[in-house]
């Protein structure tokens, strides 16, 4: 495995395990959240459920103890009313019994005096009343009292009710409730209270006497003993799942005084204080008034909730409490029951600290099991690794070897060959390349130090950029030895996988030995072989040119067509072969008279044109009488003298090369016409 491959592994794996970190937190603490939430769900829906069923509990409780009491209440008073009538019936056996057996013989009062005799032996109790609302008997009232104009609470004449009573019934009997109230409070047993008290009356007619046979109860006689059972019954009652509920009374009490209210029964204080009464105002920790709270749902809403904060009993321990309150009418009770939610939120505390550690316990089982799958994945991961990195240097030896093929490709062309990238920066360069330029090494050839160098490159960013889109282009450098050298440059830009241009591969031609050889050819067949001077295909090609060029700058450009007088004569008089000796030897004088940049051509047989450029007629002139002199004087081999003739004149504006040649031959015809060897200009 390379460096590098052992870098990628080990940052494969290092992320691998950051993220494996990251997540194995992540996913725990998302577990642990949600657990977290549905224990706290559970636990306020726990808590709803433990408060409903406290409170139905509670109610129910309560409910049950005061259905009980109109139970018992209802069962006592029909037990009562059963005895009340069994005495009342009995009573009037008794009448009935001796008056049957004394009617005739004893006298009326005699009668009624052993009749009453036997009623009080049989019963103490028994009252009898006469039609007319006068006590017979009584353990209270004088006989002959008058009770017929007491009245109830109501304000109902207690006897009329009774009288009208019993002649309704069919057995001439009857059973009243009577209510009375604290007027009757001087009369022992009656009434202790402000509230309305109620006396069992039952009373049968006895006809023959016009008696009323009457027993009665003070209810509230009845009453204590019940609720002294229902009391110690409340005493002894347990419910709730640690038996620790119970249900307490307190009685309401209303007197000339105001109102007070009684402890009747709990089972939780000690037994001295049952009896006392609660402070009205009393306050819970939190400085509410909850008695005031209990008066207020007894006498508003008759029962309901209500909720204080408490010390508990015999304990400094403050606790919050729900108490159901249901207020008994006919006893002025308020019967209680309540529950301390605290208790329960501490048995809820530790409910919550196992769930907690089941949570946690659980998360951590979680954790294990994700490290442990992390690490079976991590275990997968390496061997992939291990698999991608085989590809990956398959890969890269492919590319290698493909590389190193490119580079034998490019090394391979005999060319210098170039590479740049599209900022113009050497991407590489072949061999070719840095023996052409003699730059030693690869690198140093890409320094941009060799002006050869930048030249091309210059060139080839110029195709790349497409200022100059010649291709091949060709440019001249001189080599070390000072010679020129020609060079053909071809480009080829390439692009990159975008498709985008990336650079410009460059190739480099050496053309020197072509060009030279085709100057050469050019030379041979522009110039004439006997005389060496440009030959006519070369003056059409020159002339156009030059005429062209020099009207196009402005410069002067002058004409002298000479040819050689009486030439027929020297190639009759001493042969062709001296003719052509006179025509090469003319020839030279002429190039010797002339400046380099001049052309000479020679145009027919013995005929002849010199070009002058950036020179006006005048000069011309000068030249061509400086030309006729030479030959003039010239003793040419074997044939001696010989003359010529010449013609000149200038560019003009108008000209053209017709023209031009016209006029020449005009002024070459005049030279000869007015006796040769002689200059003419037009
Ligand atoms: P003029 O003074 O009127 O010019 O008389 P001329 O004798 O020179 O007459 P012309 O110019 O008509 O004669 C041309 C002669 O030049 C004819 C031809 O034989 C001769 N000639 C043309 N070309 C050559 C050549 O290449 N070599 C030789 N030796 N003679 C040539
Ligand atoms: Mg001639
Ligand atoms: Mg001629």
């Amino acid at each position: 495995m390379t460096k590098q491959e052992k870098k990628i592994k080990t940052l494969f794996i290092a992320v691998y395990l950051l993220f494996g970190v990251l997540i194995t937190i992540f996913v725990s603490l998302m577990f642990y959240n949600s657990l977290q939430n549905l224990h706290s769900k559970v636990f306020s829906e726990y808590k709803d459920v433990y408060i409903k069923n406290s409170n139905e509990e509670a109610k129910r409780v309560v409910d049950y103890f005061i259905d009980s009491i109109k139970y018992k209440e209802s069962n006592l008073l029909a037990s009562y009313k059963e005895k009340l009538k069994q005495k009342c019936e009995t009573g009037y056996k008794i009448a009935n019994f001796f008056y049957d057996r004394f009617d005739n013989k004893l006298t009326k009062k005699q009668l009624k005096s052993v009749i009453l005799e036997a009623l009080q032996q049989a019963d103490k109790n028994y009252v009898v009343i006469d039609g007319k609302g006068r006590i017979v008997l009584s353990p209270y009232f004088n006989k002959g009292f008058d009770v017929s104009k007491f009245r109830d609470a109501f304000g109902n004449r207690i006897f009329n009710i009774i009288k009208q009573d019993v002649e309704n019934s069919k057995n001439a009997e009857s059973f009243i409730f009577c209510y009375m109230n604290k007027k009757h409070k001087n009369k022992p047993g009656m009434c202790d209270s402000g509230f309305l008290l109620k006396r069992i009356v039952y009373a049968k007619y006895f006809k023959p006497l016009d008696w009323y046979i009457i027993s009665s109860v003070m209810y509230k006689d009845i009453e204590r003993k019940l609720q002294r059972s229902i009391e110690s019954e409340i005493e002894r009652f347990r419910y709730g799942s640690h038996k620790k509920n119970y249900v307490f009374v307190l009685k309401i009490i209303i007197n000339n005084k105001g109102l007070k209210v009684q402890r009747i029964v709990n089972p939780n204080l000690p037994k001295k204080l049952i009896g006392t009464f609660v402070p009205l105002d009393i306050k819970d920790i939190s400085g509410r008034k909850f008695l005031r709270d209990m008066l207020k749902v007894a006498f508003t809403k008759k029962e309901g909730f209500v909720h204080y904060k408490f010390r508990v009993p015999l304990s400094n321990k403050i606790l919050e409490k729900t108490t159901f309150v249901k207020y008994y009418p006919q006893w002025h009770w308020l019967v209680c029951s309540g529950y301390y939610p605290s208790v329960f939120y501490a048995d809820l505390h530790k409910k919550d600290e196992q769930l907690k550690t089941f949570t946690v316990e659980n998360v951590k089982k979680l954790t294990v099991w994700l490290v442990v799958f992390e690490a079976f994945l991590f275990i997968l991961l390496l061997f992939f690794i291990d698999r991608i990195m085989k590809l990956l240097r398959a890969y890269r030896e492919e590319l290698e070897n493909r590389e190193k093929f490119s580079k034998h490709l490019v090394e391979s062309v005999p060319n210098p060959l170039f590479i740049l990238d599209k900022n113009g920066e050497f991407i590489g360069v072949n061999r070719a390349f840095v023996e052409f330029f003699l730059c030693e090494t690869k690198e140093l050839c890409s320094k941009n130090e060799d002006p050869d160098i930048m030249l091309v490159k210059d060139k080839a960013m110029e195709y790349l950029k497409g200022i100059d889109k010649t291709n091949p282009k060709e440019f001249n450098l001189v080599d070390n030895d000072g010679k020129l050298r020609f060079i053909e440059l071809h480009n080829s830009v390439f692009y990159d996988l975008n498709s985008e241009v990336a650079g410009v591969v460059g190739v480099l031609f050496d053309v020197t030995k072509s060009r030279i050889t085709e100057m050469e050819l050019r030379q041979i067949s522009i110039k004439d072989e006997l005389t060496g001077l440009y030959n006519r295909r070369y003056f059409n090609q020159i002339l156009p040119r030059e005429i062209e060029r020099a009207k196009r700058y402005g410069y002067p450009l002058s004409f002298i067509m000479y040819d050689i007088d009486h030439f027929k004569k020297v190639n009759d008089n001493f042969g062709h072969q001296a003719g052509d000796m006179v025509l090469k030897t003319i020839s030279d004088i002429v190039l010797k008279n002339i400046r380099n940049v001049d052309f000479v051509f020679r145009i027919g047989g013995e005929e002849f044109l010199i070009l002058l450029i950036e020179s006006d007629e005048k000069n011309a002139y000068g030249v061509a009488e400086k030309i006729r002199k030479k030959v003039e004087r010239y003793n040419f081999e074997d044939v001696g003298n010989v003359t010529v003739s010449l013609g000149v004149t200038g560019l003009r504006s108008s000209d053209t090369l017709n023209r031009i040649m016209k006029r020449i031959d005009e002024a070459l015809y005049q030279s000869k016409n007015s006796g040769r060897n002689r200059t003419t200009v037009i």
